[in-house]
């Protein structure tokens, strides 16, 4: 399933492109998710009555709270190799807390990110020392860094055989250059990008549902801009495994259900004041722990 505009489903199979409704069982089936048909969602078709009849196993997917309906989930993409998250230092901003976000659910569903940090011609030579701080952090826990701008061709190549013969994810502010990079790395796109607001620094609207592009050699999705990230079905517990130099220290804790917030004999904490811990990765953590307060997923 490649995108749902309206009320229907378009699926795209090796001849076709077409609309389809869903099955009433599949209707039924979606109660907990706001869409029970993700982008990227392999699905059984009946071509003549242009019903999607089934789902087939996910081998991955990603969720987010639902911006308007509390409680529910919107599984942004399904099936995925690769998530890149555009990051851009300004016009607009994306925040640590934002990127921290969107990598711990990468480690919450399985789905390796690459971080790439857009519009480098607009860096000035402080800016880059700042980046390179934050790009160093992520390097040491694994995570690969790319800088792109759409005025640098090789940049865009870089990126581009990093995501051939991959599904890959695109997540990032609106205005971070989302369609702008997807029109570089497949000639003939055009989707359309805006011109930033000066006035308020963020981009406008421009894509308004998921999509997914078919090409011989990659396929990708690209998503509405994201103003804030609201993470779904954590449990507190689980929070520390989703930041992987917490991971790596955290059984050494004193305590097996430490938090990492105060606790006596906490790796954690060691590891921060030492400076082995990134001190904003350790308050990104704890903003997502206050924040997963989540009822009905605490931990029994
Ligand atoms: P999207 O909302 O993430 O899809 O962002 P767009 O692709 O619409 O880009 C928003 C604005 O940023 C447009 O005016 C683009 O021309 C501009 N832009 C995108 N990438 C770059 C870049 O690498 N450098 C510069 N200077 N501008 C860029
Ligand atoms: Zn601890």
């Amino acid at each position: 399933m490649i995108k749902t505009p309206g009320s229907f489903y378009t699926v795209a199979d090796e001849n076709n492109i077409r609309d389809f409704k869903l099955a009433g069982k599949l209707r039924l089936e979606g109660i907990k998710a706001t869409n029970p048909v993700a982008v990227g969602d392999y699905v059984l078709i009946d071509t003549e009555n242009n019903l999607i009849l089934d789902i087939l196993p996910r081998k991955n997917y990603v969720l987010r709270e639902s911006a308007n309906l509390s409680k529910r989930f919107h599984i942004l993409a399904a099936n995925l190799d690769l998530l890149t998250l555009v990051i851009t230092f300004k016009y607009p901003r994306t925040s640590k807390g934002f990127a921290d976000r969107i990598l711990a659910t990468c480690e919450a569903y399985s789905v390796k990110p690459l971080i790439i940090f857009n519009k480098k011609d607009l860096l000035s030579p402080d800016d880059y020392k700042e980046i390179n701080e934050w790009t160093s952090v992520y390097e040491n826990i694994g995570y690969e860094t790319l800088l792109t701008s759409i005025l640098d061709d090789s940049s865009i190549e870089n990126l581009k055989s990093k995501l051939l013969h991959k599904t890959t994810l695109f997540i990032g502010h609106s205005g971070s250059g989302k369609s702008s990079l997807l029109n570089k790395i497949i000639p003939g796109l055009h989707l359309k990008t805006r011109e930033i607001s000066k006035k308020f620094e963020k981009g406008k609207h421009t894509t308004t549902f998921a999509e997914m592009f078919i090409q011989p050699d990659l396929k990708v999705i690209d998503t509405p801009g994201i103003k804030e990230f609201g993470m779904a079905r954590m449990k507190k517990y689980e929070i520390g495994d989703y930041f992987p130099e917490i991971l790596k220290v955290k059984t050494f804790c004193k305590f097996h259900n430490c938090l990492h917030i105060n606790e006596p004999g906490c790796s954690v904490l060691n590891a921060v004041s030492k400076g082995e811990i990134a001190q904003w990765r350790y308050e990104n953590y704890l903003n997502i722990l206050e924040s997963s307060s989540y009822e009905a997923w605490k931990d029994e």
